[in-house]
């Protein structure tokens, strides 16, 4: 069982997809008990109504368990999509010649209604669209004002509102559509930790978000448009996390070229410190077979044996037959490669960019120190949760335990690799700060008597700075008879 007292020993983190499968009280905690650490409530499905009853049944758990819980909501942004057909379905015959255009009238095989003016505005001609998640392909052979003339390179049936991608041109649309400021609004009144904004092309729409989101949550770009691949850079800058959101990021761009970005992307976030999230089809054959196929668990490995910070669950868990199964699967396959004595140098692979300022320089040197004197954990204080984030992008191979008397900070940490995070009052002095530590060691079980641990923290106490504090703190055999029960008691 998961507790404070009881931390998982895995790194990566496991963020589960809640769905019809998967979104009741009891199935949260089951998957919460085979091994997922954070649950993503997706905003393109379901009502608000039913999203909060989702999120009050995670906080209820999280009551239960003593954990902090990391919840994500996904907007579902600016999906692009066709208008509908006459007959709800038609045949398009590769090599045909097909239209958008702007009348709303039901479409035929030769034409059908596209409400989205801005793709009208920046398309031109030899640019792809691609229809249904890339099943079809059309080639733009004129654009003008209100209609686009293609021909059909690959052809196949197409349906009602199907999803449209235009892979060859940034679209002048706003990062945010009136559903996802809705969904917006809602999820931080909801007191969601983490917004995942779908479809971002430039560090512009982050910067838009962020602005609206004003501090309540942290957020996270999903990448899987190659403008926002080519502008990675600056996105990682205006943002918290990052998804490589494969599932749009492999219609948008040849499915072999999938594989390499994905391990760039991950190589730069973790080179400046946010935390990458793998996402999509990771276990796929499980939303309906009890068990994955060997390329899946394959798949898994590389996201683990790559650093991610956490790898995610789609339909596995939140539509699929096997959910527990999915998370427990993946909960396993991470366990193996942590557990291969190779995985710490392919992880350390990554050089880490630190700034030069006091808490990063320390944080860079918690992982060496840990070593040279065998120390058992690394133990941080935070308020904001920034040297969590610093110590954890060392991927330091002894656990990493971080007090912090910020419910909110303790339940973001939750997509960070390798953090333990315990929600507990803050402390006013060096010696409170050397008590605390020991106790919480000792209650996490990640040290014992005998064992050194490497506390780091901010002077003055109690307000928010820099880290500017490692201390080498070593326990003794029958620590905790040391220690009141008022000292105890204060710990919870
Ligand atoms: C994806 O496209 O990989 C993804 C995670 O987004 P969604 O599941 O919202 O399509």
């Amino acid at each position: 069982m998961v507790s404070d007292t009881d931390p998982r020993q895995r790194k990566v983190r496991i963020l589960a997809t809640l769905g019809p499968s998967s979104d009741d009280p009891e199935m949260i905690r089951k998957l919460y008990l085979a091994g997922a650490d954070a649950f993503r409530v997706n905003m393109s499905h379901g009502s608000h109504t039913h999203h909060a009853e989702v999120i009050a049944a995670i906080r209820a758990l999280e009551k239960d368990m003593r954990r902090p819980m990391t919840i994500l909501a996904d907007l579902q942004g600016p999906k692009l999509r066709i208008g509908e057909f006459a007959d709800g379905l038609v045949q398009l015959e590769t090599d045909s010649v097909f239209t958008l255009d702007r009348d709303t009238s039901p479409g035929d095989k030769s034409r059908v209604g596209l409400p989205h003016p801005e793709i009208f505005e920046a398309i031109d001609a030899d640019a792809r669209l691609l229809l249904d998640d890339g099943k079809i392909v059309l080639r733009v052979t004129e654009a003008e004002e209100d209609r686009i003339e293609t021909r059909v390179e690959v052809g196949g049936p197409l349906s009602n509102n199907k999803g449209l991608n235009v892979p060859d041109v940034v679209i002048p649309m706003a990062a945010m559509t009136d559903k996802d400021r809705t969904d917006l609004a809602f999820a931080l009144d909801q007191g969601v930790d983490w917004i995942a904004l779908s479809f971002v092309q430039k560090p512009e729409d982050a910067a838009e978000a962020r602005k609206l989101i004003n501090g309540r949550a942290a957020l996270l770009a999903k990448i899987e448009k190659p403008s926002a691949v080519h502008r990675i850079d600056e996105i990682l800058e205006a943002v918290d996390a990052v998804m490589v959101a494969r599932g749009d990021l492999g219609v948008e761009i040849p499915p072999e070229e999938v594989p390499p970005l994905q391990k760039q992307i991950i190589e730069k976030a973790r080179t400046v410190g946010r935390p990458v999230v793998v996402a999509t089809q990771m276990l796929e054959s499980m939303v309906r077979s009890p068990t994955p196929t060997r390329a899946e668990v394959s798949d898994v490995a590389t996201a683990v044996y790559d650093g991610a910070d956490a790898i995610m669950l789609s339909a596995e868990s939140a539509a699929g037959d096997w959910p527990e199964e999915s998370v427990a699967m993946m909960d396993k396959i991470a366990t193996a490669v942590e557990a291969d004595p190779s995985h710490w140098a392919r992880v350390h692979f990554t050089e880490t960019l630190p700034d030069s300022t006091s808490a990063d320089a320390l944080a860079e040197a918690s992982n060496g120190i840990a070593q040279t004197v065998s120390a058992s954990a690394i133990i941080c204080f935070t308020t904001s949760g920034s040297t969590a984030r610093r110590v954890s992008r060392e991927r330091p191979s002894v656990p990493l335990l971080v007090l912090t008397p910020k419910l909110k900070t303790a339940r973001r940490l939750g997509l960070l690799w390798g953090a333990h995070s315990v929600h507990t009052r803050d402390v006013n002095n060096f010696e409170q700060m050397v008590g605390k530590s020991k106790r919480m060691a000792l209650r996490a079980r990640i040290a014992e008597g005998g064992d050194r641990v490497i506390v780091m923290a901010g002077v003055p106490f109690g307000t928010p700075g820099s880290t500017n504090v490692l201390h080498i703190v070593r326990l003794i055999g029958n620590e905790l008879q040391r220690h009141t029960q008022d000292e105890i008691d204060a710990d919870r």
